[in-house]
């Protein structure tokens, strides 16, 4: 429930902006990511050094690569999901975007991981006319 938690503390403009903040963070990570896994490769052809060094450029260079891996799942996640719910924060009766509060939501569990994407779905009230809708 920590997006839907997150949505009632904030608002849902407030936390759309914050999805796309996060998610384009976990881009620049997975980014910079991939630079430091190149780089390890790269340097296995021009640094010379005892066989601990290849082991150790190796290590961080699949380090960097699993990094890379995770973020980019994690910005993909979030920005599909942001962009999903905005899609839908539009009210059926008076077209008021953004402006609801969070009925209720799809259940999570705090085993989750944010690959999941979960909640999938949530039920929100207009807060102009009162109307209610599914956002996902
Ligand atoms: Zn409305």
């Amino acid at each position: 429930m920590k997006i839907a938690d997150d949505m009632r503390r904030l608002g849902f403009r407030r936390w759309y902006e914050r999805q796309l903040i996060e998610s384009h963070a976990y881009l620049v990570t997975a980014f910079l990511a991939l630079i430091l896994l190149l780089a390890g490769i790269e340097s296995l052809d021009y640094l010379r050094g005892s066989p601990l060094f290849y082991i150790a450029i190796i290590g961080i260079a699949a380090g960097a690569g699993m990094l890379m891996i995770i973020t980019w799942r994690r910005f993909i996640t979030l920005l599909a999901r942001a962009e999903q719910f905005a899609s839908g924060a539009d009210c059926p009766q008076c077209k008021t975007w953004g402006r609801f509060d969070v009925i209720s939501a799809e259940a999570v569990s705090e085993d989750d991981p944010v690959e999941s994407g979960r909640p999938h779905w949530v039920r929100v009230k207009c807060r102009k006319c009162g109307a209610d809708w599914r956002l996902g």
